[in-house]
């Protein structure tokens, strides 16, 4: 293998799988994380030069990958994320890095039914999809046993790849956490018609797309005066001393709050604009008198661009 750069097995990547998860299967058929697999495949001790990126990944990481597990470098593109949601900008994917993994644990259920490896779907990683559309049962950020925020890893058991939290290596499935499984079914069922209006407008004209990424930056726009602890949102609570907790905090502010969301905080988001702009998100010019009210409170906010508001190049092309 060290000579040639080749793996002697490699599972194959499912159709909807992240490149990111497929990388991590391969990698666990070694008994070895992904960084560590990468680091035997890279020349010695050079390791990967670039953190491999599931949006616009790195073409030479591509070929590095294709050739090691002899897949034409083009089928590892089209898994890219800018290659699926080519209309999407970066402010419609998750923030990756060095946060939980949203899961689909029924999915998990249904890989292990059909005798394949559990993978990580492409689809998990869009900012305003928090509902299975399969189980129409909410994706999970924490783990169900340890109830910590969700890191996962693959462990080979009984000859397939399953996702286990890293933290307590508990196997992924519907079992455990019921109480939670509970708490949020009450909410699938209305965060699944507003996540599939949501995306049906971030496919559309970029008009509506915009309108709708500045509504749900001024639902977190700190409240009247900038540097405020607490957004917008804290009104459509309409509790009295409602704080903003901790994990939410880095929203406020920001231009692109769902990236970074967890995703019960990224469903509440879309369902307080249903609760203020109507079934279609109302991504008319025409603001409702609810609408207004609220944001008017919001502190004024320097103009700028985020920087992922620009559109995506899909990855270059990868030689063999
Ligand atoms: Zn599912
Ligand atoms: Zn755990």
């Amino acid at each position: 293998m060290r000579k040639t750069g080749r793996l002697p097995i490699a599972p194959r990547p499912f159709r909807d799988e992240l490149l990111t998860s497929w990388r991590a299967r391969v990698a666990c058929r070694y008994g070895l994380e992904t960084r560590d697999l990468a680091q035997c495949l890279t020349e010695r001790g050079r390791g990967e030069r670039s953190r491999f990126d599931d949006t616009v990944p790195d073409p030479g990481q591509i070929r590095l990958w294709a050739r090691a597990c002899r897949i034409e470098p083009r089928r590892l593109q089209r898994m890219s994320l800018a290659h699926r949601y080519p209309k999407r900008t970066r402010l419609w994917f998750l923030e990756r890095a060095g946060r939980p993994t949203p899961v689909c644990l029924a999915c998990f259920d249904a890989d292990c039914m059909a005798g394949c490896d559990s993978y990580i779907r492409a689809d998990w990683s869009l900012a305003e999809y928090f509902v299975c559309p399969v189980h129409r049962q909410m994706l999970r950020d924490r783990c169900p046993f340890c109830e910590g925020h969700l890191y996962v890893s693959y462990r080979m058991r009984d000859g397939h790849a399953r996702l286990v939290c890293r933290k307590c290596n508990g196997q992924l499935t519907t079992r455990g956490g019921g109480h939670v499984a509970r708490m949020d079914a009450d909410i699938a069922e209305p965060a699944f018609a507003v996540q599939r209006q949501a995306g049906k407008i971030i496919a559309g004209d970029p008009v509506s797309r915009t309108r709708l990424e500045s509504r749900i930056a001024t639902l977190w726009a700190p409240l009247d005066r900038s540097g405020a602890a607490r957004p917008i949102f804290a009104l459509w609570f309409n509790q009295a001393r409602w704080c903003c907790p901790s994990e939410v905090r880095v929203a406020v502010g920001n231009h692109a709050p769902l990236r970074q969301l967890p995703v019960r905080w990224r469903a509440l988001t879309l369902v307080a604009l249903l609760d203020l702009f109507g079934p279609n998100l109302s991504v008319d010019a025409v603001m409702p008198d609810a609408a207004r009210n609220l944001f008017r409170r919001a502190a004024l906010r320097p103009v700028r661009m985020y920087k992922g508001a620009g559109r995506l190049r899909a990855p270059v092309k990868a030689q063999k």
